[in-house]
């Protein structure tokens, strides 16, 4: 029997619509570094993307499934590329802007992006790059800064040079926006890669849709239009977690950094605007705890944190309870849209007997399901000591990678399981109530004589010395034992380092077979563009020579 019930498509045009109706008056705030930061309604974010969705169509001539690319920052231009570029039937396609030039401009003609709108800040980025991007017939910049580079790399090609607001100014605040099939890709966003190509993963109206409801939900995040939410991670890293979306379903105001990154305006925005909710990874919450610590400021309002994207350190959670802020623990992968799991511990239990569920990664949503596959194939059991590789499926989780214009979709043995789960890579144990604990990246176990070492557990318990900043731990090899820890780490200010006593504190948490030989003091950990630890810079510079290493 089929059902009775409407079928009306899921799409992004659909939470535009609601966000700037519902909740015209809700805000997005984009931090300038001036007195004043500049403040958009959503009515008029929703007006502004309906004159950019057509001077896209009439001036540049986008049509299709033209990808449409973005390096931005997090600002109020670039939530209305998020909403006009998909609703017109495009493909909005974010770029890193940290990633090394070479990778950008692989990426860019893979995806074979028409069009990239750039924030004028970003020029000196973008402009050197502009004669390989060969796909790009136009550029749209927006905000301050010189647009003297782009000018000169534009002379003489047959790249057309546009000002966001001289573009839309005057143009209908509304579009007829097309009926779309929920299927179709929306936006896509390719991975950091770390080994190999990056890969792009492309989204559908219907997941971001649905992964979205997801967020909106108290087990997640669960804001309402009573919140203003501080999205410090970026546009171009998933999404921004998807926060954009789910913020226009809710009437969320969202607080935008732009460029000030930085822990000072960091501390100096959340002082002055009083999110009620952030969202970062570890490192922004690193640097931000010692600029506090440095010169206090007021936190408080921020009550709940999403943290994720990389292990959140126990000792850091703590150091921001004593703040007054909750920090919550997350896990996603861009090929997940992000959201995987979310920490919040379940009902009835005292705040001790909260302590070792906020520690996890987190509780899968319904939305996600998961297995763990053992080294020989094998289901492990979820009793929160079987290791294996976790798998998901489910509606906002990648079945492939893009293949390029014209091409299949990737779909490589090690990413994706016969029978269709995503194989993400990490290794870790699930409770018998569903909560996942990662101890490792595949690829950055330490395996020891036969014996597996977590390296985020040594990191873990080492950033909880009060003269540690920050550690990382990383396999190096070994004759006896073919792998064997090499912990790295940055010192607070004013500490030194004693290694014996940093073992012997380490060896109150973790087997004695485990702790590291090789030690070695670093100025600061390499981090990736989107501000993981970089465990394979680490590696190389062991192997070659450059890390002054004491063995203990
Ligand atoms: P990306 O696709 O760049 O977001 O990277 C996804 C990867 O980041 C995951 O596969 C994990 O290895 C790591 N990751 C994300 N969130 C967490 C977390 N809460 N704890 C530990 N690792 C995480």
């Amino acid at each position: 029997m089929l059902s009775t019930m409407q079928d009306v498509p899921l799409t992004v045009t659909r939470i535009l619509h609601h966000g700037m109706t519902i909740h015209a008056k809700s805000q997005v705030t984009t931090w300038t570094g001036e007195s004043e930061p500049q403040r958009r309604s959503f009515a008029e974010i929703g007006a502004r993307a309906a004159q950019l969705a057509g001077a896209l169509r009439d001036e540049l001539g986008v049509s299709g499934d033209d990808r449409v690319a973005t390096l931005m920052w997090n600002n109020s231009e670039h939530v209305e590329a998020y909403f006009a570029i998909p609703s017109m039937g495009a493909v909005l396609h974010t770029l890193n802007l940290r990633l090394p030039p070479e990778q950008l401009v692989w990426i860019v003609r893979h995806a074979a992006d028409r069009v990239v709108l750039v924030n004028g800040s970003l020029l000196p980025l973008l402009a050197p790059l502009l004669p390989h991007l060969t796909t790009v017939e136009h550029v749209v910049v927006s905000g301050p800064g010189d647009r003297g580079p782009l000018t000169e790399a534009a002379a003489g090609s047959a790249v057309q040079v546009h000002e966001y607001e001289d573009l839309i100014a005057g143009r209908p605040t509304t579009y007829d926006w097309p009926e779309l099939d929920e299927r179709t890709a929306a936006a896509m966003c390719y991975t950091s890669g770390t080994t190999g190509e990056p890969k792009g993963v492309v989204y559908s109206h219907r997941s971001i849709y649905l992964h979205s409801m997801q967020i909106n939900l108290a087990e997640s995040m669960g804001l309402t239009d009573k919140d203003t939410t501080l999205i410090v991670v970026p546009q171009f890293h998933v999404n921004a977690w998807g926060l954009p979306h789910a913020t226009f379903m809710t009437g969320v105001g969202m607080l935008m950094p732009d460029r000030f990154l930085q822990p000072a305006p960091l501390a100096d925005m959340i002082e002055s605007e009083k999110p009620s909710h952030a969202a970062a990874v570890p490192t922004i919450w690193q640097g931000l705890l010692a600029e506090v610590l440095a010169k206090p400021r007021d936190l408080t309002s921020m009550a709940r944190v999403t943290i994720g994207g990389a292990a959140c350190p126990p000792a850091l959670m703590e150091a921001y309870d004593k703040l007054g802020v909750r920090l919550c623990h997350a896990w996603g992968m861009t090929e997940t849209s992000p959201l995987g799991t979310t920490s919040n511990p379940p009902a009835g239990l005292t705040a001790e007997e909260e302590w070792p569920y906020r520690i996890t990664q987190g509780r899968f949503p319904v939305g996600v399901e998961a297995r763990l596959t053992g080294p020989d194939g094998d289901t492990l059991p979820w009793d929160n000591e079987s290791a294996g590789e976790l798998e998901v499926r489910g509606p906002w989780i990648a079945t492939s990678y893009y293949g390029g214009a014209g091409a299949e979709p990737l779909r490589p043995e090690d990413k994706f399981s016969e029978d269709g789960w995503l194989k993400t890579g990490d290794v870790g144990v699930i409770s018998p109530d569903g909560y996942l604990t990662l101890t490792d990246r595949a690829k950055d176990v330490i395996k020891s004589g036969g014996e597996w070492i977590s390296s985020v557990a040594l990191e873990n318990a080492l950033m909880a010395h009060p003269d540690i900043a920050e550690a990382a731990v990383v396999a190096v090899p070994d004759e006896k034992w073919g792998e064997r820890p090499l912990a790295t780490v940055v010192l607070k200010e004013g500490a030194s380092a004693d290694y014996e006593s940093l073992k012997a504190f380490l060896a109150e948490k973790v087997a004695k077979w485990q702790l590291p030989e090789r030690w070695s003091v670093v100025e600061s950990v390499p981090k990736t563009s989107v501000g993981k630890f970089d465990k394979k810079v680490i590696r190389k510079q062991y192997a070659d020579g450059e890390l002054d290493v004491t063995e203990v």
